[in-house]
């Protein structure tokens, strides 16, 4: 099969790879219908991240199941089918507690390269979620949303204690922020202020239900923030970017006692203690259990009540994934959609 394989800093090709098996009798393969970039996978492509050799890469997926393995008991061949970028038994007691991505026995799906046009899904009960029978076409890009960028809004917006009349602020303005936007209003916060300096994407943020935009970031961010929220702040906010600016930016326009959510990859951040000490904020995040949400999104995406695909700006056959990496990174395109 062919998949994409990234050799190097701004070097991703598509090419010849394994044909992926059964080797676990956990395990499924699936024949991929759709995949994606990720804001992530930008910084391996930065060179932000280490690479040692050349590796697959991708790590969201909507795919029908070909074949499992024998232990496998709930999902079967002929299935359309979700997963996250963690494989986890659904299982353990993290995963029971509802932090599937800290499952004992998680496996990095990155790693296994879902930019390809098939993938093995190690944990296949606990990984994957079935959708009712064959999606229609127009679904599938909502699907695939939820395997990463809704299920890590929606995780976000949890974190941050979203809820009914709550005003909320969401820092980033990438495909995780927006729906970030989209899953605070779904939970029911009353005002929701997106933090975006682009057009196309302000756009998006208020079709998602953004009540507000606000231009500036860093202490300018702040001070807008404070002066929409009668000078407290937000009661949640959204972390969605990971750097240190962001971050302080996302703690100082929180409210006191109020709650920041954050998801976006830390990178470089180091959050000084008396900072975080006066601002009497609850920081909650991490790498987002996104199987947790992800029955109750499918189901949502199913009866059409939210359309998260709209993220994906830019459609390209798999083949041209090398593309689909440079207009992300160039930032013409929100995220890239690959069709095998
Ligand atoms: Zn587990």
């Amino acid at each position: 099969m062919r998949g994409a394989v990234i050799h190097a800093p701004g070097d991703v090709r598509f090419e010849e790879r394994a044909d992926p098996t059964i080797e676990q009798p956990t395990d499924a393969v699936i024949r991929m219908v759709a995949t994606c970039v990720c804001g992530s996978d930008l910084w391996s492509y930065r060179g932000d991240n280490r690479i040692d050799h050349p590796q697959p890469i991708g790590h969201e997926y909507v795919g029908v199941v070909e074949e499992v393995g024998a232990d496998v008991r709930t999902i079967r061949p002929g299935q359309t089918v979700v997963g996250s970028f963690f494989a986890s038994d659904n299982t353990c007691a993290h995963c029971r507690a509802g932090y599937q991505t800290a499952c004992l026995h998680r496996v990095g799906m990155g790693g296994l390269g879902a930019q390809a046009e098939r993938l093995r899904v190690p944990l296949a009960d606990g990984t994957l979620v079935a959708a009712s029978g064959t999606p229609d076409a127009d679904l599938v890009p909502s699907l695939l949303a939820a395997s990463d960028v809704l299920g890590t809004g929606w995780f976000a917006a949890t974190a941050a204690e979203v809820g009914p009349g709550k005003t909320v602020a969401v820092v980033g303005d990438g495909a995780v922020g927006l729906l970030g936007v989209l899953a605070a209003r779904e939970l029911g916060a009353e005002r929701v202020i997106a933090m975006s300096r682009h057009a196309s994407r302000q756009a998006l943020a208020r079709e998602f239900g953004a009540t507000d935009i606000v231009t500036t970031r860093g202490d300018e961010g702040v001070a807008e923030v404070k002066d929409l929220t009668d000078g407290l702040g937000a009661d949640s906010v959204i972390e969605a970017v990971g750097t240190q600016q962001s971050v302080m930016q996302a703690i100082a326009a929180t409210r006191a006692g109020g709650h920041v959510g954050m998801v976006g990859v830390a990178h470089g951040v180091a959050i000084p203690g008396d900072r975080l000490f006066y601002s009497f904020v609850h920081l909650h995040g991490g790498p987002a259990p996104v199987r947790r949400f992800l029955p109750e999104l499918i189901g949502l995406i199913e009866q059409r009540a939210i359309d998260p695909g709209r993220v994906f700006d830019l459609t390209l056959p798999l083949s041209e994934v090398a593309e689909g990496y440079r207009a992300m990174d160039e930032r013409r395109a929100i995220k890239t959609l690959l069709v095998p």
